[in-house]
């Protein structure tokens, strides 16, 4: 069943897909995705990649100097490949390529609806620079609108290990509001009056905190969010990973709430795509999006699985094309046993979530309960974040053909905090990279590589042990091993017949010293054939 479903994506051939879609009655929308196919080739011409230090993560972790796209795919890869007549060739003098990094759970839906101009700062780390991006936005944003930034920023990531206050964000001629991951919200004197104004309590140094809080970004969200602004974000907080090297997000989801609410973690969940649809529509998008979908139906809820039972019925899994398609439930089932038996029965995709030993264990007891009903081993499920997994645990998901998302470590505090890296690296069990960021923490990549290969947070803190891994690994967690997570053979590796998407990076990510990992970015980013990101290089 899995294996055809997939097939479905990806298998199907337009005509085909136009015409299920049209009985299905999406037929137009579909018509503008077939549109986008074509523009996304953008130039026609083929493009030769040489003289590069090109990083295949192929079976055999080939490094070869010279890549070949055509018509948005890979036609060669190698050290000697015939270009043909109608090419345009680059020359990249040594500089270090990857695949597109495959973030294979994060919240970028959630942070694509952030309301005001949504300014994303995982790449700065001293308040100085901060700030000095912030009043580099105000060229954009008109007097007296709101500039921000909501989730994926922490106080770990500032030399000060601390959030600017009211009067740094005063050197800002624009209301600030800055509500991170980590290390609390704060605004400016600007938006202090705004925010007072409609009777949310901001203390002197412009910090924002309990209940006031909550009201400050159900206002901020309420007065500022259009489906233009939200399109807007959508669109800038793409580009801005795809400039880090992110070529495929896979969206887990949000906690709903109808109206516009005061949680960081919380939208309409079944209006929230919409900007990212758009601009599918219109040929726009900078990346690939991967859809999930997050339920948190009570056990006891009765009738049982309210959500759940109607998304089965009624949704599709791994329906799409190849920039958005939607994929399985999670990061929450929601439902308990009965969730799962429900999700198993329909042949689907499921994801949960891990923080700890206790709630990992249940997890996996829980699995092995519906798999004796229901087998699950070909579903691809998925458990994410586990920050304490032992041994035994992994032998017992692998059974169950679970695979375990790592990551989600750079603003973590403590000693061996994990997950298990080395363990699991060593282990026959499926395993893929995701950062989780949005909400609750970053989701530029290199954050997370930075702690992933050295064993330290943001503060420089060890937090690993001796569980780090080799750069190596580290990338190939987030390309080629992520396949499995997206269920697509044909991203995450540079081999002939795959999607064209790569990065080319500024330095070579695989000697440079230790600090400057968090420092990577990309010079020229290609989804699909399709330039999103140039830097000079074209
Ligand atoms: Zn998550």
């Amino acid at each position: 069943m899995a294996d055809e479903r997939t097939h479905m994506g990806t298998g199907l051939s337009r005509r085909q897909f136009l015409i299920s879609g049209a009985t299905l009655g999406f037929g137009s929308r579909l018509g503008a995705l077939s549109a986008q196919q074509g523009q996304a080739a953008g130039d026609s011409r083929d493009l030769a990649l040489i003289n590069g230090r090109i990083h295949t993560m192929d079976a055999n972790n080939r490094v070869v100097s010279q890549a070949l796209i055509r018509n948005g795919r890979f036609a060669a890869v190698g050290n000697n490949i015939a270009r043909g007549g109608n090419v345009r060739t680059v020359n990249l003098m040594g500089k270090t390529v990857i695949p597109g990094i495959i973030d294979a759970h994060n919240h970028i839906v959630l942070v694509g609806n952030r309301p005001g101009w949504h300014t994303p700062l995982e790449h700065v780390f001293t308040i100085p620079d901060a700030i000095a991006a912030l009043k580099a936005r105000t060229a954009e944003v008109r007097q007296g609108e709101f500039i921000t930034t909501v989730g994926p920023v922490s106080a770990m990531q500032f030399a000060e290990r601390r959030l600017p206050n009211l009067t740094e964000l005063d050197a800002v001629d624009r209301p600030v509001y800055m509500q991170a991951a980590q290390g609390g919200t704060r605004t400016n004197s600007q938006g202090k009056a705004w925010l007072e104004a409609r009777g949310v309590m901001v203390a002197a140094d412009g910090a924002i905190t309990g209940p006031a809080l909550q009201l400050a970004l159900q206002t901020l969200r309420k007065e500022l969010l259009t489906a233009e602004t939200r399109k807007r974000t959508a669109l800038g907080a793409l580009q801005y990973y795809a400039k880090l090297g992110v070529t495929t997000h896979r969206d887990c989801g949000a906690f709903h709430s109808d109206e516009p609410s005061g949680g960081v973690a919380s939208e309409n969940t079944y209006t929230m795509h919409n900007p990212f649809l758009a601009l599918h529509r219109e040929g726009k998008l900078p990346a690939r999006l991967r859809i999930d979908f997050l339920h948190q139906d009570s056990p006891t809820a009765n009738p049982p699985l309210p959500t759940l039972s109607q998304r089965l019925r009624n949704s599709f899994p791994f329906f799409g094309d190849d920039w958005i398609r939607t994929g399985g439930i999670g990061e929450f089932t929601g439902g308990g046993v009965e969730g799962l038996r429900a999700i198993a029965r329909a042949g689907w995709r499921g994801e949960d979530h891990a923080l700890n030993l206790a709630g990992v264990t249940n997890l996996i007891k829980n699995r092995e309960t519906v798999n004796a009903e229901i087998p699950i081993t070909n579903l691809h499920w998925i458990i994410s974040h586990i920050p304490d997994f032992p041994l035994d645990l992994a032998n017992r998901a692998h059974a169950l053909g679970i695979g375990v998302l790592l990551g989600w470590g750079p603003l973590r505090n403590g000693t061996n905090v994990g997950p298990p890296y080395r363990m699991l690296m060593n282990h026959p069990i499926k395993k893929g990279y995701h950062s989780d960021g949005g909400d609750i923490t970053v989701i530029n990549p290199w954050l997370n590589f930075y702690t992933i290969i050295t064993g330290r947070n943001l503060a420089g803190q060890p937090i690993l042990g001796d569980q780090t891994l080799t750069r190596q690994e580290t990338l190939w967690l987030a390309t080629a091993a992520n396949k499995w997570f997206i269920q697509e053979d044909d991203i995450g590796s540079i081999e002939v017949g795959n999607h064209a998407d790569l990065v080319v990076l500024d330095k070579d990510c695989f000697t440079v010293p230790d600090e400057d990992l968090k420092r990577m970015r990309s010079l020229l980013t290609v989804v699909g054939g399709k330039v999103v990101h140039n830097e000079g290089i074209l």
